[in-house]
């Protein structure tokens, strides 16, 4: 599959951050990126600095960043970034052959909506089974639609177009044999990835960027407080997480919210264990 973002791309959008004449929100939105995004870009960037490699520190004068900005448009317009979601672009699907990648609820939802559009919605799961990963509810509703059908043990390997999407290239991960499909969309839905690059250092998070809580912060080296971190606290004392930015959570609506009205427990025995934290708190709030 084609890298969607280029290398010179990245490293252009990298140098007009680096430049600081604009926030980097403001940045990111010009380019078409999310803030963790370009984050992301920067930080990979610092590393290659350091490792002595090429990224560019030099200054991209008006008429350059108006090319990049103009290069943005074309990389839309050539489906090379491709930044689009199940629900608005399913309208776009009508009739035509198209796949979702994923074994979870996102998948099965994502099939189940689509499936009202496109003439035919295929799931790729690598493993055997959705049992296991997929709500019943989800299992069943993609069984009796005419128009989904699931294969089990495969994985896309290739895939392209002329100026879209085409055709995909799936491979059967136990024989390892080939065939190539006709498809307008592939949605790929294999898991969420954390918006926590703006967390300081001092909040201990997992190699995925999913903040460490309770027992687990406490574990962390970050923890330096002879107390046992409080239910959703954070390595920081006083600051909690919950929800599915948290390691270890349950994805689900209830138990986000479950966790919350803990959470407020927390602050509550925190507040009054620590007074003049919660004063100072909020005094450096306004
Ligand atoms: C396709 C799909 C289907 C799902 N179906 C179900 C279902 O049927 N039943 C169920 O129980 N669960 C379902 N879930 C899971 C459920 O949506 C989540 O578990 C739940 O929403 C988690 O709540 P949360 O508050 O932790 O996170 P979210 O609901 O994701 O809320 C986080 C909020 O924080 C905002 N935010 C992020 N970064 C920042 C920042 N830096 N500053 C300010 N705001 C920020 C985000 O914009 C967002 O509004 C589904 C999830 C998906 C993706």
């Amino acid at each position: 599959m084609p890298t969607p973002y280029p290398k010179e791309f990245r490293r252009d959008v990298v140098a007009v951050a680096r430049q600081g004449d604009q926030s980097r929100a403001q940045v990111a939105r010009s380019f078409g990126i999310s803030e963790s995004c370009l984050a992301r870009w920067l930080r990979l960037a610092d590393r290659e600095d350091g490792a002595g490699g090429s990224a560019s520190t030099s200054r991209l004068d008006d008429a350059a960043v108006r090319e990049l900005l103009k290069r943005t448009k074309q990389l839309e317009q050539e489906n090379e970034i491709l930044r689009r979601a199940a629900v608005t672009e399913a309208p776009m699907t009508r009739g035509k052959e198209v796949f979702v990648v994923g074994g979870g609820n996102s998948a099965g939802q994502a099939a189940v909506h689509l499936s009202s559009f496109a003439a035919r919605v295929t799931v790729l799961v690598r493993g055997h089974s959705l049992a296991e990963s997929m709500s019943d509810y989800l299992i069943h509703e993609m069984n009796v639609r005419p128009n989904i059908s699931i294969e089990f043990g495969c994985q896309i390997v290739d895939g392209g177009g002329s100026r879209r999407l085409e055709w995909l290239e799936i491979e059967n991960r136990a024989s390892g044999s080939t065939r190539r499909a006709d498809a307008a969309a592939v949605f790929i839905l294999i898991g969420a990835v954390s918006a926590t690059d703006w967390l300081p250092d001092e909040i201990a998070t997992d190699q995925w960027g999913f903040v460490l809580t309770g027992r687990k912060a406490e574990e962390s080296p970050l923890w330096t407080h002879d107390r046992v971190p409080y239910s959703f606290e954070t390595s920081v004392p006083g600051v909690f997480a919950v929800g599915d930015v948290r390691q270890g959570s349950v994805k689900r609506v209830a138990s986000a919210a479950g966790e919350g009205s803990v959470a407020i427990q927390s602050c509550h025995a925190f507040l009054s264990q620590h007074p003049d934290t919660g004063a100072a708190a909020c005094v450096s709030d306004h």
